[in-house]
């Protein structure tokens, strides 16, 4: 653990988010915690007590090593589902503790029945259909064999849900190709019907598609990005927004990343300010020194571009951005002393760095930023 760089959760924002999300998809709409990437950054261990606390009782990862972090830290009954990865041996260990998994492809079928059968139990399976995203997913063919195959093992699977992934609903200019591919979907839900396979959720939106296309809410809705208090795009956040009277955005960041100053300096003007040529001070400058760097999850792309806050004012990264520090100026703080907050993402006083702002400069994704957080750094939550 490394203490020098933390990572403040808002409790208050989450139950927001929850709420407004619950009140918006419906009652009849269940969600699905995503909590891949650590949690988008936030913390698995320390998001999912908040995220039971106020009602969350499905949970989405990627690969298995995160559903058994979730399997591990809940302390009430919910169910976890993995959208990707699982070998072999995973997939047995999954059945057995009842944790749900996407099927793709036969292979991955085949191997659920297997272990299903040795353990005499029956493996909770998604079945995702292709439905033109062309990543992962059953096609029309591979979903006919794989009927075939439930029905004659039908005492070992319980097809948990039927879903699909839209390739982009966050984009208006993706609009074709994303209703393509929920007539899809539905056609080959209707196959899976008319064998007497119902599936337990009918899945395929995301945030994105959720607010954007509100057909594709279906029984649920696996929410990423929107319960971290973000809007999958400006252009999302817009098509909600345009239609309300009030115009406050209803989310609220819940991560707030902050370090301390670590050493303040006065450099001379005509000196150069870190390595190589990359900051000449044009004047006498002061300056501190940030202990949060690219190994930190602080991009090099931030390098004399990075804003930080300080007492309450905004300040720039100057020279590159190091392996484990930056430099930032503070020659306008006149107050600034050693350990002062310094944040990195979120609000002091007034002011406020969001993610955004970064990630324009970055030219990283809000998702890739978050997701880039170090596990290492230690997380606190708090109720603001
Ligand atoms: C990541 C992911 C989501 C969540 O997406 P958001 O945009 O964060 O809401 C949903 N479904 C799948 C398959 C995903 O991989």
């Amino acid at each position: 653990m490394i203490d020098i760089s933390l990572i403040t959760l808002n409790e208050t924002a989450v139950e927001n988010n929850i709420t407004f999300l619950k009140k918006k998809l419906g009652e009849k709409v269940k969600i699905s915690a995503v909590v891949k990437a650590n949690a988008y950054g936030h913390g698995i261990e320390e998001i999912i007590p908040v995220f039971e606390k106020y009602g969350i009782e499905h949970y989405s990862v990627f690969y298995y090593s995160e559903a058994i972090r979730v399997f591990d830290c809940l302390s009430k009954p919910a169910t976890i589902m993995v959208m990707g990865w699982l070998s072999e041996e995973s997939i047995r260990d999954a059945i057995e503790k009842e944790i749900e998994f996407y099927v793709f492809n036969i292979e991955r079928l085949n191997s659920a029945i297997k272990y299903a059968k040795e353990l005499n139990l029956r493996a909770k399976i998604h079945l995702e259909a292709e439905t033109g995203m062309n990543r992962s997913g059953l096609n029309i063919d591979e979903l006919n064999k794989a009927i075939a195959i439930i029905k004659e093992n039908i005492e070992y699977i319980e097809i948990a849900g039927f879903c699909t992934h839209l390739a982009g609903a966050e984009s208006v200019s993706n609009d074709f190709r994303i209703q393509n591919q929920f007539k899809r979907y539905k056609k080959m839900l209707a196959i899976l019907e008319a064998n007497n396979l119902n599936p337990k959720y009918k899945h395929a939106a995301n945030s994105a598609a959720a607010f954007v296309y509100p057909k594709t809410r279906l029984d649920l809705v696996r929410v990423g990005i929107m319960l971290y208090g973000f809007w999958s795009s400006t252009e999302v956040f817009i098509h909600y927004i345009n239609s309300k009277h009030n115009k406050i955005d209803p989310l609220k960041r819940i991560l707030r990343w902050h370090s301390q100053i670590m050493s303040i300096k006065k450099i001379n003007s005509g000196e150069f300010v870190g390595y190589g040529i990359s900051y000449l001070a044009q004047s006498n400058i002061k300056t501190a020194l940030v202990p949060v760097g690219y190994s930190f999850g602080y991009s090099r792309s931030l390098s004399n571009k990075g804003r930080v806050l300080i007492r309450g004012c905004r300040c720039s990264v100057i020279g590159v951005v190091n392996m484990n520090m930056i430099i930032v100026d503070i020659s306008h703080v006149s107050d600034a002393k050693l350990g002062d907050e310094v944040v990195l993402i979120g609000k002091q006083g007034e002011l406020e760095i969001k993610v955004s702002a970064f990630s324009e400069i970055s030219d990283e994704l809000n998702y890739e930023i978050l997701a880039h957080l170090p596990e290492s750094i230690i997380r606190t939550v708090i109720k603001q």
